[in-house]
């Protein structure tokens, strides 16, 4: 990210988020890395302090960089003058704006110490406020310059998601709350982080889906392609609020219906090295995206998983598992609906609803069904 940019983001955050702040909001803890051996870091007016007794240890005027090397039982800090030459167990870092680490560029704070998962290797961390992570999040995960109904719907989604799942990883007493595969996403987000995104963020503050007192497990997808499914149906477990929901708002979506075709030997090839063939492919067939997928091969006729099948062919080239699929002349032909799982929010049905004039409000409780909107603070 650009350096001005980060200077000028930082401001915005500062001034839109500590107008609010009459409750303690949540921290949440994002795994940024595992398993290095050196993290490289660089910020204006970088801080480094002893994680355990907060002395500081590493303080530059201006800008400055430092490395920190794993080491067992902790790490040793190098590059940074001034800096003790003995082993830390863990060290806090912090900037003026925005911390970076190696290519990436934090808000926050950011924690280095042993990985409990990999001896002799460093964990990183940002800590980071629930709210100001959601400003990265909600535009990368929906377009910032839909209707602001839809990004509110966006916000509470998320930030619902972020709780439930920093609720289960404590529970679990793991390190962090949210994996590095996540993370990705809120760096391309800090580059969209856009006026409406703020104000739905500052608008929806705190404000969360429970169902029965407990956070809702706020699952959402692209396109449900005319209904979304049951979590029963998707991953094999109910979850009460997570039904069948109609929604012709995703209309528009490039992804409503589609279409994708292989020629048989082509399909059998990529399915073979998925693991997933006995000899050579002959033919694939479903009726319908309810019912069964029936593939035959050098072993005969069989049923197929159709998330197996998905995840052989790609995410983004099947896009869902809700499609049929016909063998003829030679090649496979596959019709499908949507773009994504089908559980819960459909976001190009968000969008469509809040052009029809709906409050975020209404497009939550349409898919999730018999939830309540509460503020955590
Ligand atoms: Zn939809």
């Amino acid at each position: 990210m650009r350096r001005g940019l980060v200077s000028a983001l930082a401001t915005i955050l500062a001034s839109c988020l500590a107008s609010g702040a009459a409750r303690a909001e949540e921290e949440l803890r994002i795994a940024l890395a595992s398993g290095q051996s050196t993290v490289e870091l660089a910020g204006e007016g970088l801080a480094i302090y002893d994680g355990d007794v907060g002395d500081a240890l590493v303080r530059a005027k201006g800008r400055g960089t430092a490395r920190l090397v794993a080491k067992q039982d902790g790490l040793q800090i190098q590059g940074a003058p001034g800096a003790p030459s003995g082993t830390i167990r863990h060290v806090i870092v912090e900037a003026t704006d925005a911390v970076a680490v190696g290519k990436g560029v934090y808000f926050g704070r950011v924690e280095v110490g042993p990985d409990p998962e990999r001896r002799g290797q460093l964990l990183v961390v940002n800590r980071l406020p629930l709210e100001t992570y959601l400003l990265g999040i909600v535009g990368s995960e929906m377009n910032p310059s839909w209707p602001l109904e839809a990004l509110k719907a966006q916000a509470v989604a998320a930030r619902t998601y972020a709780m439930q799942r920093r609720a289960m990883m404590r529970a679990a007493n793991r390190p962090y709350d949210l994996a590095s595969s996540v993370i990705s996403q809120v760096y391309k987000g800090a580059e969209r982080i856009r006026p409406a995104v703020i104000q739905a963020v500052k608008e929806t503050r705190g404000e969360v889906m429970s169902h029965h007192h407990e956070l809702v497990e706020a699952l959402f997808h692209s396109t449900c392609g005319g209904h979304t499914v049951t979590a029963q149906q998707a991953f094999g477990s109910p979850v009460p609020y997570l039904q069948r929901q109609t929604c012709e708002w995703c209309r528009p979506s490039g992804r409503y219906r589609w279409s994708l075709s292989y020629t048989v030997p082509e399909l059998s090839r990529r399915l073979s090295k998925a693991g997933l063939l006995k000899g050579t492919l002959r033919a694939v067939e479903r009726t319908g995206p309810d019912d069964a997928l029936r593939i035959q091969d050098g072993g005969g006729r069989r049923t197929l998983d159709p998330r197996q099948l998905r995840r052989a062919l790609g995410f983004s080239t099947l896009f869902s598992e809700r499609f049929s699929a016909h063998t003829k002349s030679g090649r496979v032909a596959f019709q499908g609906l949507g773009f994504g799982h089908g559980v819960g929010m459909c976001q190009w049905g968000a969008r469509g609803q809040a052009l029809e004039g709906r409050t975020y409000r209404q497009i939550l409780e349409h898919y999730y069904r018999g939830i309540e909107l509460k503020h955590m603070y």
